[in-house]
């Protein structure tokens, strides 16, 4: 017998059951005291299927491309919460609005200066997280941890993005011990810039780690958004 695809209401229950489990109940006294925010990954995802998640009480949504998003969005409630997850072309950044509330994937220099130069335009401050290839993972976007510095010093001098703290992709297919070695990195860095005082520490807090499979990892290393496409809305073509 074939097994019927779960509903998406299923598997929204399911994942927010497994971040839990991890996690504790609202009311337990534990480890974890941040909140943490399940970001459904909407990507290829018809319109449609995002308003079947809306209805489960689901309101943070992440896209990868600002076209497909503007196709999709306008057919969504206003009060969706969409976070940018995908590498940012410099001339989309025009067409990003106030309801992306985090953008991901800030990835590179020549992003940060087209978001602070749209901010700018239009008064409007960006909240972002630095995207890190911790794992250096050649395939991957994001910065060397090395090159975090200079990246910092010009930050500093663009008022019109607020940098959240760090975003990271994990190794597909690692070992739970490998993809909890890449998140503690992850939390030891944001950790650490905190304290050099290179960075807003009240504001730099974010850590955006965690897909489908390794949520769980992610969670105990102290993730406070996981992004969850598949397990929510099935496989993509
Ligand atoms: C697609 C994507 C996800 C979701 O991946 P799943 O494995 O489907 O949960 C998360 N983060 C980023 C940056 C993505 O591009």
């Amino acid at each position: 017998m074939v097994r019927p695809i779960n509903s998406i209401e299923e598997n929204l229950a399911s994942v927010r059951c497994r971040m839990m489990r991890v996690l504790g109940s609202p009311e337990q006294e534990g480890k974890h005291n941040h909140t943490v925010q399940l970001v459904a990954v909407s990507k290829t995802v018809g319109a449609d299927q995002i308003w079947e998640a809306y209805r489960c009480g689901q309101r943070h949504f992440g896209e990868s491309r600002v076209q497909e998003w503007l196709a999709k969005k306008d057919q969504l409630p206003a009060d969706c919460r969409w976070h940018f997850i995908g590498r940012l072309q410099t001339n989309k950044v025009r067409y990003l609005d106030e309801s992306i509330v985090l953008i991901h994937s800030l990835d590179r220099v020549a992003l940060l200066e087209a978001l602070n130069a749209e901010g700018k335009r239009r008064n409007h401050i960006w909240q972002t997280l630095i995207q890190v290839n911790i794992a250096e993972d050649a395939a991957k976007a994001g910065f060397a941890p090395q090159d975090l510095p200079l990246f910092l010093e010009k930050a500093a001098k663009c008022p019109f993005v607020a940098l959240r703290g760090l975003m990271t992709i994990g190794r597909i297919n690692a070992s739970p011990e490998a993809a909890c070695e890449t998140f503690s990195a992850l939390r030891r860095l944001r950790d650490s810039l905190r304290t050099s005082g290179s960075v807003n520490t009240e504001k730099f807090t974010e850590l955006s780690m965690g897909m489908s499979g390794d949520i769980e990892p992610a969670l105990a290393e102290g993730a406070t958004l996981v992004r969850v496409g598949s397990d929510i809305f099935g496989r993509r073509p």
